[in-house]
């Protein structure tokens, strides 16, 4: 969908398509006043984006209000290249964002910000809880170093919660500071702690740190 060796724009969204993405991304079942739950709208097509009156309360709302898109002027289809490649495994830097999608650096940057951001929120909100299993991970740089960390070796912590049927059903990754983890081998026990503190309900008690191998 995204021609990035030519590092130009494809225009395969049309404002109007995209329009209609988000609007059933917000709203899948349907429109949904969010001040009164009312379901019925008129539509005003006087802006860039178009406003959404409810029938019952005259409440008006917009597509991107309460959303990482609020108040920004970066049209919408541009936004949807930039969630797309944002949510590939590789993800995309600000440099490369620009050049896809024509924003200056400076705007690629702040929409990367305000994405992560959304993200990190979102899984701020979502502990692990249950059956928790963590276990460090090094990403990055491989070296042959076996104690000594590169600076380009990056620990993560790979966790889940496990269900009854021992699938996982929710897994984090997380970063883990290098005051927890100075060496290659060994997760400190703040590390255990700061990372139960921040991911992992209250009161969870079945809460493992697997050993590295
Ligand atoms: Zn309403």
């Amino acid at each position: 969908m995204v021609s990035t060796e030519a590092n130009v724009v494809e225009p395969v969204f049309s404002e109007e398509d995209c329009i209609d993405f988000f609007f059933s991304k917000k709203w899948p079942n349907g429109f949904r006043c969010p001040q009164c739950g009312h379901s019925r709208y008129y539509t005003i097509r006087t802006r860039r984006l178009p406003l959404y009156q409810c029938h019952n309360c005259q409440h008006q709302t917009t597509l991107t209000v309460g959303t990482v898109m609020e108040r920004s002027r970066t049209p919408l289809y541009k936004w949807r290249i930039a969630f797309h490649l944002f949510s590939q495994p590789e993800g995309v830097s600000a440099v490369h964002l620009s050049e896809i999608i024509s924003v200056t650096y400076k705007t690629a940057w702040e929409m990367l910000k305000k994405l992560r951001l959304a993200l990190s929120d979102k899984d701020t909100q979502r502990p692990l809880t249950g059956r928790v299993r963590a276990g460090v991970s090094i990403y990055g740089k491989r070296t042959l170093q076996p104690f000594y960390r590169h600076p380009k070796e990056r620990p993560v912590m790979v966790s889940a919660s496990f269900q009854a049927d021992g699938q996982p059903s929710y897994v984090k990754l997380k970063m883990i500071a290098d005051e927890h983890m100075p060496g290659k081998r060994t997760l400190l026990y703040s590390g255990e702690v700061a990372f139960t503190k921040q991911h992992v309900q209250p009161g969870t008690f079945d809460v493992r740190f697997l050993k590295r191998s």
